[in-house]
């Protein structure tokens, strides 16, 4: 077993609706975003002006994860 190697699989996301996300660096949701598939393709922060992708996270309780 090489758990490490095994890409995680890959789920449909077009019935996924992210509806923020939130901004790592001062912990704000953030509306004004846009998303390529899975990934976050821009995000801008109005709180803190962050607009580095990498530091957004997705809001998790988007949608149902059951
Ligand atoms: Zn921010």
């Amino acid at each position: 077993m090489n758990d490490s190697d095994t890409p995680r699989p890959v789920k449909p996301q077009e019935d996924r609706e992210i509806d923020y996300l939130m901004c790592t660096q001062c912990g704000t949701p953030c509306y004004v975003f846009e998303m390529e598939g899975s990934r976050i393709a821009e995000a801008v922060c109005l709180v803190c002006g962050n607009d580095e992708v990498r530091m957004f996270n997705i809001g998790e309780e988007a949608g149902t994860d059951e």
